[in-house]
């Protein structure tokens, strides 16, 4: 599966992961030959365009990690970003068959996997969720089609609706409902014929057959090696009938795996399952992060930064709390807890982590101390001087006039952060006394 992206890509990132600094042009030239890379695995222009700009901005303002490379690190943020755009709501795979029977109505174009699909999934749903199956093929037009999905269930010990000639799709969709209520089935499949191309005919027959079973899963089959055509079918399906998930087959080809990445951004709908092969258990649920891995197929570079961004966070706690031991918290020590306040989105973030200061950041918070404030204080910590932060009590009403005005607010409010840093301050020397070396460890992680 994406043999040609993941070559390319591995060939791009194995020039930048021998560096040891990179330039800022090292990454934009890098990221121009993945750009390129994504255009020819038949992503579309616009994701490409955003994925690239993405990574470009998290590579720019990334801290620097020791132990591992510039180059290393770009491949951590690529593969993160290859996750999120990978990335949908809801489970993998999950498909809502309560309410027995529940329809799942199959749909695509001719050729595409659908019914092939339809008798994994059937397999599926059997061994895995332990579900009553019944199918039943609807291509009237396509004798060999009805009878390929009768042998495929006979091989999978799945039933199959016995074939009547002469019924239209609506009169199999209703005798398909019948029979799965009658017959105590968790769930009926129905395999709707395809055509060569998205017609008219195809869609109102489909159409009609949707409103008789009012399906809870309508799942389009797509053939993922054909790039953005498959996004496109997927959004004129949607359009007409209205789809929940989308299974990409011939995975297993090393084709152009560009369908995958455009499919969420363009269609808005996930990714539920991959085909990978012909095989009738060669199905697997959509996982963004395996995706992402092969994709890049670059693994151990993504374990070896996730570790040493770890290992960086934890010198950094351990270094901190050091610090609060000795009683030591300085505007530097606040401004690091204000900036990962921030970063975790909230008030009760770190400080209510830390033993006595949830109260601290309930008072805060009533008294209207939000996001803005956390910003404005990080301002008027940044006009101070190094020996400033270090020391605030030598701050003299002069200075911190010119303080407050450089980062264009009033004395008022630096005054009010010069308190919390002292109140601050205290509480770590009473925690250091007390012998409050356990709580803080707890209290930091
Ligand atoms: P339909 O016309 O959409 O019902 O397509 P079929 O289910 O008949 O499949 C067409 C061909 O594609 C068959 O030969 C299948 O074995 C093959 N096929 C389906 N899914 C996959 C897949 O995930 N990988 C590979 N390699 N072949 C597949």
């Amino acid at each position: 599966m994406f043999e040609s992206l993941s070559d390319r890509l591995s060939g791009v990132f194995d020039r930048l992961t021998k560096q040891g600094a990179l330039s800022e042009d090292d990454v934009k030239t890098a990221l121009r030959e993945v750009r390129v890379a994504l255009l020819e695995a038949d992503v579309s222009l616009p994701v490409a365009r955003e994925f690239v700009s993405a990574v470009q901005e998290k590579a720019t303002g990334q801290a620097v990690t020791k132990s591992v490379t510039p180059g290393q690190q770009v491949v951590k943020i690529v593969h993160d970003e290859l996750v999120k755009v990978l990335t949908g709501e809801g489970e993998p795979g999950a498909l809502k068959v309560d309410n027995p029977p529940a329809p799942i109505l199959m749909v695509g174009l001719q050729g595409g996997g659908k019914t092939t699909t339809t008798a994994k999934l059937a397999l599926r749903l059997k061994e895995v969720n332990g579900k009553r199956v019944l199918m039943a093929s609807l291509d009237v037009n396509r004798p060999a089609a009805m009878e390929q999905l009768a042998i495929l269930g006979r091989q999978i010990e799945v039933d199959t609706l016995p074939i009547v000639p002469g019924q239209n799709p609506v009169e199999i969709a209703r005798r398909a409902k019948q029979q799965a209520t009658m017959g105590g089935y968790d769930v009926y499949m129905l395999d709707t014929a395809g055509r060569l191309s998205i017609d008219d005919a195809l869609m109102a027959e489909v159409e009609a057959v949707r409103d008789v079973t009012a399906p809870r899963e309508t799942l389009l089959v797509v053939d993922g090696l054909t790039g953005q055509d498959a996004v496109h079918t997927a959004e004129n399906f949607d359009a007409r009938i209205g789809i929940s998930g989308v299974i990409l087959t011939r995975m297993d080809g090393d084709g152009r795996g560009g369908a995958a990445l455009s499919m969420r951004k363009v269609t808005g709908k996930p990714i539920k399952y991959v085909g990978l092969g012909e095989k009738l258990d060669a199905i697997e649920e959509f996982h963004p992060e395996r995706i992402a891995g092969r994709i890049l197929g670059m693994g151990d570079i993504v374990s070896l930064v996730e570790k040493a961004q770890a290992t960086l966070e934890a010198e950094q706690a351990e270094r901190m709390m050091k610090r609060f031991q000795k009683g030591q918290f300085n505007m530097n020590d606040l401004k690091s807890q204000l900036e990962q306040m921030l970063k975790m989105g909230g008030m009760e973030g770190i400080m209510g982590m830390m033993p006595g200061m949830g109260k601290m950041a309930r008072q805060m918070e009533q008294a209207g101390f939000d996001d803005s404030v956390l910003r404005r204080q990080i301002a008027l910590i940044n006009s101070m001087t190094r020996r400033e932060r270090a020391n605030p009590q030598i701050l003299q009403a002069s200075r911190k006039k010119r303080i407050a005005k450089g980062a264009g607010l009033d004395v008022s409010e630096l005054n009010k952060l010069l308190k919390m840093q002292r109140q601050m301050s205290d509480m770590m020397k009473k925690l250091g006394k007390k012998g409050g070396r356990a709580m803080l460890k707890k209290a930091m992680g």
